[in-house]
């Protein structure tokens, strides 16, 4: 990508189940420069699920006149589904002063890192066993029995990249893995421009 970002993101990124929309949301609620960039998919709400709040949920044709148009910073399939980082996202959030938080799977986490260099902090999320991800994303219930499979079976892949990340944090006890993600967002947000 030839584009010379401006500003700085913070990516959270995680196997399905590790805990880090709760961590994220943990954040947003704690640190008032931050704020969550609401993506884009194809996949549909779940119940509760607000469109612009959680997700714009788009048709696939909707989504395909987005890419069209430039309107995705990066875009992914994930479980047959596609999820997309609006660029109008991240840059209202940007001019408002705001550091964008991205909750993105690693493909994309590895493409804005790309883009964003040192100007982009990813903080990998771990669960501290693939038996407890499965038990935290049965215990959510949110899924069906197939796509909890295929979730566990790309959790396994995903595993093997957080090495890739600047930083891991194990989320076995929440309120310690979340104390420890703040303080790596703290200093990262501290480090000027
Ligand atoms: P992700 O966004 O990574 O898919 P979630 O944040 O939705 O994961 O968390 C998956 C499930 O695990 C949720 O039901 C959440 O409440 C639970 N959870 C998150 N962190 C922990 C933790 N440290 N211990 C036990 N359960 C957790
Ligand atoms: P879920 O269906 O559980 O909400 O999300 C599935 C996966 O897609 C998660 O890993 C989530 O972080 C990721 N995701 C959400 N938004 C985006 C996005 O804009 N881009 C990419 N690459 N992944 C996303």
């Amino acid at each position: 990508m030839s584009e010379q970002p401006k500003g700085k993101v913070i990516i959270v990124v995680a196997p399905s189940g590790s805990g880090k929309t709760t961590i994220a949301r943990m954040l947003l609620e704690e640190m008032d420069k931050v704020r969550f960039s609401v993506s884009a998919t194809t996949r549909p709400a779940r119940p509760g699920e607000k469109h612009g709040v959680d997700y714009f949920f788009l048709s696939e044709e909707e989504f395909d006149r987005k890419i069209n148009d430039g309107g995705f910073l990066e875009w992914e399939y994930y479980n047959g589904k596609r999820y997309g980082t609006l660029r109008s996202e991240v840059d209202k959030l940007m001019e408002m002063g705001y550091f964008p938080l991205l909750d993105i799977e690693v493909k994309g986490a590895l493409n804005v890192k790309r883009m964003y260099g040192s100007q982009s902090l990813a903080v990998f999320i771990q669960p501290p066993s693939l038996e407890e991800l499965e038990r935290r994303l049965a215990g959510r219930g949110t899924e069906d029995e197939q796509t909890l499979a295929s979730r566990l079976k790309l959790a396994r892949k995903e595993m093997q990249y957080a090495d890739r990340f600047d930083h891991t944090v194990v989320n076995d006890e929440l309120e310690e893995a979340f104390q420890q993600v703040k303080q790596i967002v703290e200093l990262f947000i501290a480090d000027k421009p």
